[in-house]
């Protein structure tokens, strides 16, 4: 191992903050160095989060699959009329609410495509029937792009969006949407999204209106090195200034169904080394965030295994009816048994134990 590297590292363990600059050089690692990395993170794991291998009981509950983007990495969304489009009425969302509400989640996630249809009405209305039906459920809904859509859909500003959704049930949201926060790479990946500035400030909103949010990253398409640094230095300042982000979670690009891998201009996925690191380095770098989440249903069980002892502290949902990434091509993205999580957490000798959305453990 080079010295710049011990020097870091050690550095890092003691406490220091780390550059924008040394995250580059962690993030372009390629020999065995890397499990110096991730051993490095792993300890910094233990220390601020400890031993346990947390999950969340969650279910989604998507409304539709129509949607008036057509971001390049998603294999999600239909128009009106392909097949396998979708838009479940009051009455398949109230009873899907009440089946998760029967499985004993304590999460209902709802996040769709945006229909030309929505209105920010739209969006509350849902939340009130998913409270109705799973009363005392914790509703992790939305995103800064449905949030910004449902605005423009309604002449509301987003704070007002926010507040209303907040009143209608919504008790945390999804920091989706965020792809890759430096805009030449959302212009060629996703150019009808809202725009780097945009997302930021939509989240500072939600934080300061006590909607706490997740914070992602989708990577292993076409950004660099330097998008993935300047992506999570972004997460890292806000942080600082709001303290709203519950979690970070790295999220794995999967590539198979998706536009820009068949016009050639996104890559097939990140490589396990990438996976790898992507936790380390961001264990280390994001030195404001508790919980670090490795995503089963991205990496599989196995790399995912691998993430618990590279900085992760968190194993993700059950994750009832899962869609988004199964539309993208993914493989067994359904429903994760506990008993699966608990035979994994416990192979590491650590021990498998239930939250709730905001890491309060059951
Ligand atoms: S990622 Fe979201 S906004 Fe983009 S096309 Fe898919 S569903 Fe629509």
């Amino acid at each position: 191992m080079d010295r710049d590297l011990i020097t870091l590292l050690s550095g890092a363990a003691g406490g220091d903050r780390i550059s924008e600059k040394d995250a580059l050089r962690l993030f372009t690692t390629r020999n065995r160095d890397v499990w110096k990395i991730a051993a490095a993170a792993d300890e910094k794991r233990q220390e601020v989060a400890g031993d346990a291998v947390t999950y969340v009981r969650n279910q989604n509950v998507n409304v539709t699959n129509i949607c008036v983007n057509t971001c390049g990495f998603c294999g999600f969304s239909k128009k009106p009329g392909d097949e396998g489009c979708y838009f479940h009425d009051e009455t398949v969302i109230r009873e899907k609410a009440a089946l998760a509400k029967k499985r004993d989640v304590t999460e209902i996630c709802t996040v769709s495509g945006l229909h030309p249809a929505f209105t920010a009405q739209s969006y509350t209305d849902v939340y009130r029937w998913i409270c109705e039906e799973a009363p005392g459920v914790h509703l992790h809904a939305s995103n800064p792009m449905e949030v910004a859509y449902a605005a423009r859909r309604s002449g509301m500003t987003t704070n007002e969006v926010l507040s209303a959704m907040k009143g209608a049930g919504l008790a945390s949201m999804c920091g989706t949407a965020a792809e890759i926060l430096t805009d030449p790479v959302r212009r060629q990946i996703c150019p009808q999204k809202i725009p780097t500035k945009e997302w930021v400030r939509i989240i500072k909103e939600a934080h300061r209106l006590g909607i706490p949010t997740t914070a992602t990253i989708m990577y292993g398409h076409c950004e660099s090195d330097e998008d993935r640094v300047r992506h999570l230095a972004i997460l890292r300042e806000i942080q600082d200034e709001t303290r709203g982000f519950t979690e970070f979670v790295p999220l794995s690009f999967i590539h198979m169904n998706t536009p820009i891998y068949r016009d050639g201009i996104a890559r097939a996925g990140a490589t396990g080394r990438e996976d790898l690191l992507m936790v380390a380095v961001a264990r280390l770098f994001l030195d404001n965030f508790e919980n670090i989440q490795v995503s089963w249903v991205k990496e599989g069980i196995k790399m995912a295994q691998l993430g618990l002892i590279a900085g992760a502290n968190d194993i993700g949902g059950t994750m009832f009816e899962e869609s988004i990434s199964k539309g993208a091509g993914a493989t067994n993205t359904d429903y994760l048994d506990p008993a699966e999580m608990q035979r994994v957490a416990e192979d590491l000798g650590r021990t498998l134990c239930r939250r709730t959305t905001l890491y309060k453990r059951i």
